[in-house]
């Protein structure tokens, strides 16, 4: 048996990026709009967002001094969060991100209104 043959691509590379942990202070920087420092010293960009598996959001960033890929997983809409969009909604406001404040407005894709910077869904399109 050949243990190479399905070997995966090394960590941190575009294909396998590294998950960075989903420390609640992380997450607020992120949400602040700061640029994240990097785990292995520098800081990391970010390369786009992804629409992840239930409801979550995926940030694909990589790191300025070592060029290694990490991904950040971004938690799914609260319900509180849901409401708040709904209601923006049923008064005629236009729906913005419950994270990441009053300026940053809510993208159609399909029939959900996602944050561009996130990737969270946190609504369906009227
Ligand atoms: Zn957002």
């Amino acid at each position: 048996m050949n243990k190479n043959s399905e070997a995966q691509p090394p960590p941190g590379s575009p294909t396998n990026p590294i998950p960075l942990s989903r420390h609640k202070k992380l997450l607020q920087r992120f949400y602040g709009g700061e640029r994240l420092r990097s785990p292995l010293g520098g800081h990391l960009d970010v390369l786009g967002i992804r629409e992840g598996e239930g409801g979550r959001g995926q940030v694909l960033l990589e790191c300025n001094t070592s060029s290694l890929r990490f991904v950040l997983t971004v938690p799914r809409a609260t319900r509180t969060e849901l409401a708040k969009v709904k209601e923006a909604l049923e008064a005629g406001d236009e729906p913005v991100c419950p994270r990441h404040g009053p300026f940053q407005r809510l993208s159609r894709s399909g029939r959900q209104l996602i944050c561009p910077l996130c990737g969270v869904p946190f609504g369906k399109a009227p």
